[in-house]
């Protein structure tokens, strides 16, 4: 009876904090257990039950009473955090504020509501964007040679740039009303991803307009007076923009800028004008700076006169110059790996600009900080998400080809483990990572500023990016290292670095930014918890988030606990082909709610310092991001079936590195019993899940080397122009060419087997073959062409000494020939 007593208890008590962790709410079900048991047990425990009345009691008092409470805990704490609190910079607290949470919330509080995930917005295009796909991109696509422009002209033909300024290229996302094209987000993304899938140079001549820069930032701050001149200008391809805020002192700490502006009146125009003098501004790595007609810069703001009067302040501040402006030195190039995006210097030693061409006018000084997270906070969900995401998709299309139509040891290379292996990760993550793409995309277009969710894809698209495409330059061989106007990788490759490094460099991106953002803007209490510090007198209001944190904390353990030791069969799922990752994807988001809310609390304001926990929490919360959105674009699509070991080898992949993230965040966390109890309580069976199986890839490897739909999926999203002079549309060609000819090579091979024909190549026995009425004059021919174009693709570039450019080469060529 004691046993049975004390058990109940434990199962009340997990009951009550499971459902609501309400402190009266457990006091009084305690009580009435009490009540009601006793007459039951008799007085064999009295002296227990007494200790834990008296508990009980004692807990009712201080935590029902809250007055008291304050008096006697709450108190010591607050005064103690307050002391503690680390330093917030207004600019981190500018970027923590900026931008909106979204489904990372439900991840990261612990409890993923399915029905909300497939309610949420659709990835969608309307019709004038498929056409501006299907047409305009297509004819862009088809007029940029991306070899003749990198290696000889150093630059787009002009004929290329009046073709992106004059189809509103530059205008995509600018509104209709003032003569843009209006796009989604969604058709943004597309547009970008298709041109990156056939230059990256001119992929990043369209991103930078219609992302951080003049257009956004006139559109959302900008007088009606600047945004009915700018912006049907932008729109019309008669502007071209640059933003300017980087240089060679402050790069990721981009609030550091010491380019000065000083308010001052000054003579301008004939008038006496209130206005900025810029000394010393120094930028560098500008795209766009070298041929912009509009240059947007910010600089630090002062006001040693108080000229501002009250409208405005000092900070960071953004303005636009038109290019000729005197002072203003544009031009100078700088040459981004092998690219040709224009990207260059703006320089300035001393100029006066009135104080109207501050975006957004003098109430706008000293916003300009704010002004730029929040936008990046969109513009990073679309533009180098898209860009990893074409290297994705074209690795795929073009590494599956390749791998069939490449024989080594008289086999097609492709049909090899060791190259099964990497196909099947290429196939795997680029079906994950456009999933993620379009989930994060549509955000945008219902209105959500995903602060949080655009820095995962960010980070992870542009990540995963590189390592697709390390797999497929690996795959290729020395076909893929050979540069000319064969190599359709090697460009793309060599400008994975710049998606890594622009908009929030990859390693502070997922070091500091991810989860410290997260924690910031989707815990529901640690805000108000620091909000309440930050105040004078703000014990009430700590008072009030400390205890809502401890109960969300002690329901958060409950639940994960639980999952854990009932491995996630109870855990919410979705009614789906998929339920059990559905739950696992609950289970695992309990477990790291638990691991970040115990970190959050130990480690303190000291999760600034210890980065690679952060990067881990970060990691844990991404990938369960991605299976979710994988989750969400197979329903989207329709469940195709072909779709299946796609979704599953993504979902395998996100839990299994969400699961190691968690374990190896508890394997280097310094209070060790803490982590011991929670490697043990978390993952009481040991590690539920393996990275995806062979069996797997090769299903995925076998998908994508016979066409199957999910490739033809990914061939719709790059640009794929079907004729023998476009390279990726030669691989194309051969690699269904080869198609059509395997079965006439099967009945070959079988007529050889059965002793028709004597062993040797295919190749070699095809006219034997026709002799003898094994295979018809069609299929010679289908074998005939395929093998045409296999060699054909096969190929690299060579070139002559002269025509690298008798100057650069060795003296002896030029004195010899
Ligand atoms: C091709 C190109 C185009 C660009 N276009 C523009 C443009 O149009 N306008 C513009 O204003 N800027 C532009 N930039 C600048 C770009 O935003 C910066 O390069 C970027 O912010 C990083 O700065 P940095 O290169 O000086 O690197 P650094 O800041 O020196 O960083 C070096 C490394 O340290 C890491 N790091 C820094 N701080 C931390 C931290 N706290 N925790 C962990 N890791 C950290 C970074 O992640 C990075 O890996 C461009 C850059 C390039 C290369």
């Amino acid at each position: 009876m004691n046993y049975l007593f004390i058990i109940v208890l434990l199962l009340l008590n997990l009951l009550v904090i499971y459902h609501k962790p309400r402190i009266w709410l457990w006091s009084l079900v305690m009580l009435a257990y009490f009540i009601g048991v006793y007459p039951l047990i008799g007085t064999s425990i009295n002296l227990i039950i007494y200790v834990l009345l008296a508990i009980i009691t004692a807990a009712a008092i201080i935590f029902g009473n809250i007055p008291l409470l304050r008096g006697l805990v709450t108190r010591l704490i607050y005064n103690r955090a307050k002391k503690i609190l680390p330093s917030i910079s207004e600019t981190e607290q500018l970027a923590l504020d900026a931008g909106d949470s979204w489904w990372e919330k439900d991840i990261f509080q612990g409890k993923p509501d399915f029905n909300k995930l497939h309610g949420l917005q659709k990835f969608t295009l309307s019709q004038e964007e498929q056409d501006f796909l299907a047409n305009e991109t297509n004819q862009l696509c088809a007029m940029v040679n991306d070899w003749e422009a990198t290696h000889n002209v150093k630059d787009f033909l002009t004929e290329v740039w009046d073709f992106m300024r004059t189809k509103g290229f530059f205008g995509l996302v600018i509104k209709k009303e003032f003569g843009g094209k209006g796009f989604s987000a969604a058709a943004h993304s597309e547009i970008v991803m298709k041109v990156a899938t056939r230059s990256s140079s001119a992929a990043v001549t369209v991103m930078v307009p219609n992302s951080l820069g003049p257009g956004e930032l006139l559109y959302h701050y900008g007088t009606e007076e600047q945004k009915n001149y700018y912006l049907p200008r932008l729109a019309r391809g008669e502007e071209i923009p640059c933003f300017a805020l980087t240089g060679p002192t402050a790069g990721s700490d981009a609030t550091s800028i010491p380019d000065l502006g000083i308010v001052c009146m000054q003579e301008f125009n004939g008038k006496v004008t209130l206005g900025v003098r810029l000394q010393n501004v120094d930028k560098r790595y500008i795209t766009l700076a070298p041929v912009a007609t509009l240059v947007g810069l910010a600089f630090q703001l002062k006001d040693p006169d108080g000229l501002l009067g009250g409208v405005g302040r000092v900070g960071i501040t953004c303005a636009l110059l038109p290019h000729d402006h005197p002072g203003l030195e544009i031009g100078n190039r700088l040459l981004p790996l092998d690219q040709i995006f224009m990207n260059g210097t703006v320089r300035i030693k001393d100029s006066f600009i009135p104080m109207d061409w501050v975006i957004g006018g003098q109430k706008m000084a000293g916003e300009g900080w704010r002004m730029l997270v929040e936008c990046l906070s969109i513009g990073r969900a679309i533009s180098l998400p898209g860009c990893g995401t074409a290297n994705a998709l074209l690795s795929s299309v073009t590494t599956s080809a390749y791998a069939l139509v490449r024989e080594q040891f008289k086999v097609p290379i492709g049909s090899f483990e060791g190259v099964e292996e990497g196909l099947g990760k290429i196939g795997g993550l680029t079906y994950m990572m456009n999933a993620t793409r379009q989930f994060t995309v549509a955000a945008v277009d219902s209105g959500i500023r995903p602060s949080v969710a655009s820095a995962i894809a960010k980070y992870h698209l542009t990540e995963n990016g590189r390592t697709v495409l390390n797999w497929a330059m690996d795959i290729h061989g020395g076909r893929a290292i050979i540069m000319g106007s064969n190599n359709y990788l090697g460009r793309m490759y060599q400008g994975v670095p710049i998606a890594i490094t622009v908009e929030g460099a990859n390693i502070m991106t997922r070091n500091l930014m991810i989860f410290g953002q997260g924690a910031m803007r989707c815990h529901p209490y640690i805000r108000k918890i620091y909000e309440s510090l930050m105040q004078e007198n703000g014990l009430a209001e700590f008072d009030k988030a400390i205890f809502g944190h401890i109960g969300y904390f002690a329901q958060n353990k409950t639940r994960a606990l639980f999952h854990a030791f009932t491995a996630g069969k109870f855990a919410a799922g979705y009614n789906s082909h998929f339920n059990y990752y559905y739950k696992q994807i609950t289970r695992l988001s309990s477990a790291a709610a638990v691991v970040s809310d115990m970190v959050l609390i130990v480690l303190n304001g000291n999760i600034k310092v210890k980065e690679r926990i952060s990067a881990r929490l970060g990691d844990a919360m991404s990938y369960l991001y991605m299976a979710s959105a994988t989750l969400k674009y197979f329903k989207d699509q329709g469940e195709p079936a072909a779709d299946e070991i796609f979704v599953k080898w993504s979902l395998e992949n996100c839990l299994y590195l969400a699961q190691h993230a968690l374990v190896d965040t508890l394997a280097n966390f310094s209070v060790r019993p803490l982590a011991r109890f929670y490697r043990f309580a978390l993952f009481p069976y040991g590690l539920p899940h393996s990275a995806p199986s062979d069996y797997l890839e090769h299903k995925i490897a076998k998908a994508l080397l016979s066409d199957g739909e999910t490739r033809q999926q990914f061939k719709r999203q790059i640009y794929l122009n079907p004729v023998m002079d476009d390279p990726v549309g030669r691989m194309e060609q051969a690699f269904q060419a080869a198609l059509a000819a395997a079965p006439v090579k099967t009945k070959i091979i079988q007529a050889m087997r059965n002793k028709l024909l004597p062993k040797a190549n295919p190749a070699k026995n095809a006219a034997k073959a026709l002799e003898l009425g094994v295979i018809t004059q069609e299929e010679l021919e289908k074998l005939e062409l395929s093998a045409k174009y296999t060699d054909e693709v096969i190929q690299v570039d060579e070139f002559s000494p002269y025509e690298l450019g008798p100057k650069n080469a060795h003296p002896s060529w030029s004195t010899t020939n």
